[in-house]
């Protein structure tokens, strides 16, 4: 177990024009499960790369319990580093393949033997431990890496969008997997992935990445509750948060359309911002009411537990998340509330959250 942390950590490779990782300070616990995510191109590969040794940063420093490992080679830094491409030797056993880490460390047979044992009931995976790689499915392999891995006992685990070859059936399964596996075995790890479900759903603390640069970091109800900025609200959940521009009138803000909603407490400026809504901050009603914006439906999405309404207001879309019995047609007039801790308020020039 260990902690590790990046120190205004920059890359930037010959051919680029701008760092592909830009003076990144991150720290992670020990224990914790921390999710790098990012759009592609972000430097998410880059900054776990490092960390392994496998590039070398040109300013700041990365530690490892409070030590510097830039100057360590990859394979003294007791990290352990799992792809996206699975990387097995295809000409060995599934056996010697998750051995191979213990033989290069010289092992003796009968202490592999025990510890690949051990690894592969972990992982379910005892029966598939004659076969090649060839001879097993994308989830097989996947946990064969995986098992490789583990059987290392590092101090720290790096994972880069382990589950992307993955069917969406599979990688739902064995991103709860992995999660409960982590926090059973109790490594600290750094996950990345471009996926902001598999963000939410398996990190203790999501670090969102963006052109090099890291935009928010925190807990993943923080992150989704209270976005540092216009590129965290719309990349985090799903449908995104609806960013709508806006101007301050005394106590109220007008959003597009003319629909005022209470401004939140403590909001300087006038001009110049835009107002972020999730779908369930908003709430849809039928018949007019005082306060209430007059708005149309544009289409009703069922998704079996909720649906979601689009509904135009003005030349905006705003998509509206309601029960499963609300689903009203196309041209319905609707009624719109926003949920007054749900106004979440943006400078529309520098991008920060306002509250
Ligand atoms: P991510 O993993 O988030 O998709 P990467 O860390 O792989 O992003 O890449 C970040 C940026 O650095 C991208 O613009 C990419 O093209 C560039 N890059 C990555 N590796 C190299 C390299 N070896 N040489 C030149 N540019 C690179
Ligand atoms: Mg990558």
């Amino acid at each position: 177990m260990a902690r590790v942390a990046y120190d205004d950590v920059s890359k930037r490779f010959p051919t680029q024009d701008r760092p592909a990782v830009d003076r990144l300070t991150l720290d992670v616990a020990n224990g914790e499960f921390l999710v790098l995510l990012g759009p592609s191109g972000c430097g998410k590969t880059t900054a776990l790369r490092m960390l392994a040794g496998l590039e070398y940063p040109d300013s700041g420093d990365i530690l490892i319990d409070g030590r510097s490992v830039v100057r360590l080679e990859p394979k003294d830094r007791d990290v352990a580093l799992v792809f996206q491409s699975y990387a097995l030797y295809p000409h060995m056993s599934v056996r010697d393949n998750i051995q191979y880490p213990l033989r290069v460390r010289k092992l003796t047979a009968a202490e592999r033997l025990t510890k690949v044992d051990r690894v592969a009931d972990l992982l379910g995976i005892r029966q598939l431990l004659p076969r090649r790689p060839a001879q097993l499915s994308g989830g097989e392999q996947q946990r064969v890496a995986l098992a490789r891995a583990i059987v290392r006992e590092p101090r720290v685990f790096l994972m880069d969008e382990p589950l992307s070859n993955l069917d969406a059936k599979l990688r739902t399964h064995t991103r709860t997997e992995l999660k409960a596996l982590q926090k059973q075995l109790g490594v600290t790890t750094i996950f990345v992935t471009h996926d902001q479900a598999e963000a939410m759903t398996m990190g203790d603390r999501i670090a969102v990445l963006d052109a090099g640069k890291l935009q928010q970091l925190g807990t993943p109800d923080n992150v989704y509750q209270r976005p540092a900025n216009l590129f965290v609200a719309p990349f985090i959940g799903s449908p995104p948060m609806n960013i709508v521009d806006a101007s301050r009138d005394g106590e109220a803000l007008v959003l597009t359309g003319g629909w005022r909603v209470e401004a939140p407490r403590g909001i300087a400026g006038s001009d110049g911002i835009k107002v972020g809504l999730r779908p369930e901050a908003i709430d849809l009603e039928r018949a007019p009411a005082s306060g209430a914006q007059p708005a149309e439906v544009l289409v009703s999405e069922p998704l079996g537990s909720e649906v979601i309404v689009n509904v135009m207001l003005g030349d905006v879309l705003l998509k509206v998340r309601t029960g499963p019995d609300v689903r009203p047609d196309p041209g319905t007039p609707v009624f719109l509330r926003a949920r007054p801790d749900g106004v979440r308020v943006f400078d529309a020039s520098s991008g920060a959250a306002l509250n």
